[in-house]
């Protein structure tokens, strides 16, 4: 069935907001300024040599789940950007509202379709500047504004307050020294060889993530740190919500705490979209071709650790469990084969999905989808009903995902669909079979 994105129309209070304060001649003169000063070659290349061919339409998840055409990726380009440019910028604020529904909650960015455009047309890339002008013209989904405001007023996306931020770090330490007396979580070592880095749901309401990140570095016997200040905070929706200038501000005081530290590396715990953000964007906006200081994601950092020897395996995990590769560092890093050498290294019985590395499904939640909030729940759990299937026929009952927004969309699948699969990060299976010297 063919719908509409008129048919789909969902209110969300941003985007109302937004397109009341609007008219043609404001949207113009704004679609026209961004178009001047931030379309470049890139744009122009990627609409001027689409030859509408389809092949994108079976890589999407949105499509494959919906089968209908209006979901395929050259369907949210022809619906969005080519009437902008079509119009020159002159269409009506209720066409701005379309546009920020399709872009911001109908794609997840996950350049998973780039891979399958004979002419590698990289619609993440057009939906991102989509969301760029519906961002200028103040038409955002409010749950991912709120997210983006929260982080530019305090620095995190959660509120977290200064000495809440130590206080849980303390907090975390004391709990693990009950394990492992010697134990220490170190704040502000300059000099350090790595500074570990988080986002803020952890200290907010994941903490068992951060002990059990102590308690590997503390085992593997490394020279480590966090930083006590702002910068500390790793997540970045103001890259999905197309407010460049704040994720530019993020990445910057994240950049700065660790060139402030001088540390030799950035470890980023088990996140996808925080890696995107340091890794390729805010750098990259922030004018650097590469970064000031090296960044790594756990999967590279655990990885490191296992063939090193600096920790060992006391016992495998035991299996069967299965893979999700997460599209911000399998599609966006390769990092597909060391992850898996890392889950064969801790894990008994891997059952890969079907397809998967950089061809397997997204989990709907990245991009920023999940952060738009409850309007756009059904949306984004409808819509990937073709990963639900793919967890299904694994069989198994465990499935290992390293990032956090993978976590939180199939979680809301997993539910739905009643698979009775458990979620599983890389820190929880090394922390629970690895040898734990010194520990009570
Ligand atoms: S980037 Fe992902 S969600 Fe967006 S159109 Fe392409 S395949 Fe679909
Ligand atoms: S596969 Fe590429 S060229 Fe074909 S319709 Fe999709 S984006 Fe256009």
């Amino acid at each position: 069935m063919t719908t509409t994105i008129a048919d789909r129309r969902i209110e969300d209070a941003g985007l109302e907001a937004g397109i009341a304060r609007l008219t043609p001649e404001k949207i113009q003169k704004t679609i026209l300024a961004v178009l001047e000063g931030e379309g470049g070659a890139r744009l122009k290349t990627y609409v001027e040599t689409c030859v509408r061919c389809g092949m994108c339409a079976k890589a999407c998840h949105y499509y494959m789940s919906h089968k209908d055409p209006s979901y395929a990726p050259v369907a949210k380009v022809r619906q969005t950007m080519w009437e902008i440019l079509k119009h020159k910028g002159l269409v009506s604020p209720e066409f701005i509202h379309q546009c920020a529904q399709i872009a911001y909650t109908e794609c997840n960015l996950c350049r998973r379709c780039m891979h399958y455009c004979p002419l590698g047309i990289d619609t993440a890339y057009i939906m991102s500047f989509v969301r760029r002008i519906c961002h200028k013209l103040g038409v955002t989904p409010q749950y991912i504004q709120d997210t983006a405001h929260s982080h530019s007023a305090t620095m995190n996306q959660m509120w977290v307050k200064d000495d809440e931020w130590i206080d849980t770090l303390k907090w975390q330490e004391d709990e693990a020294r009950d394990e492992m007396p010697e134990l220490r979580i170190p704040l502000e070592v300059e000099g350090a060889d790595f500074m570990y880095s988080v986002i803020a749901p952890e200290p907010k309401f994941r903490t068992q993530l951060i002990y059990q990140a102590a308690f590997i570095f503390n085992q593997a016997g490394l020279n480590w740190t966090m930083p006590a200040t702002p910068g500390w905070d790793n997540s970045n929706m103001a890259m999905f919500s197309g407010d460049m200038e704040i994720m530019g501000r993020v990445e910057m005081a994240h950049f700065e705490a660790a060139q402030r530290l001088r540390v030799k590396r950035i470890v980023m715990g088990e996140c996808g979209h925080a890696f995107r953000a340091i890794y390729d964007v805010g750098n990259r906006w922030l004018g650097w071709g590469m970064h000031p200081v090296p960044v790594v994601h756990s999967i590279e950092f655990f990885w490191d650790l296992l063939n090193s020897g600096k920790i060992r395996m006391a016992k495998k995990y035991p299996g069967p469990v299965t893979i999700h590769d997460p599209c911000n560092v399998i599609r966006g890093r390769g990092l597909m084969d060391k992850l898996r050498e890392v889950v064969h290294a801790i894990c008994d019985g891997v059952v890969e999905m079907t397809p998967n590395r950089e061809h397997n499904y997204c989990c709907c939640a990245g991009g920023g989808v999940i952060n738009c909030g409850p309007p756009f729940k059904n949306v984004r759990i409808v819509g990937n009903s073709v990963k639900a299937d793919q967890l299904k026929a694994t069989g198994v009952k465990t499935c290992i995902a390293p990032c956090h927004n993978c976590h939180g969309g199939l979680e809301d699948i997993i539910h739905k669909y009643g698979l009775g699969i458990e979620l599983k990060f890389l820190g929880d299976i090394i922390y629970e079979c690895m040898e734990k010297k010194g520990a009570s």
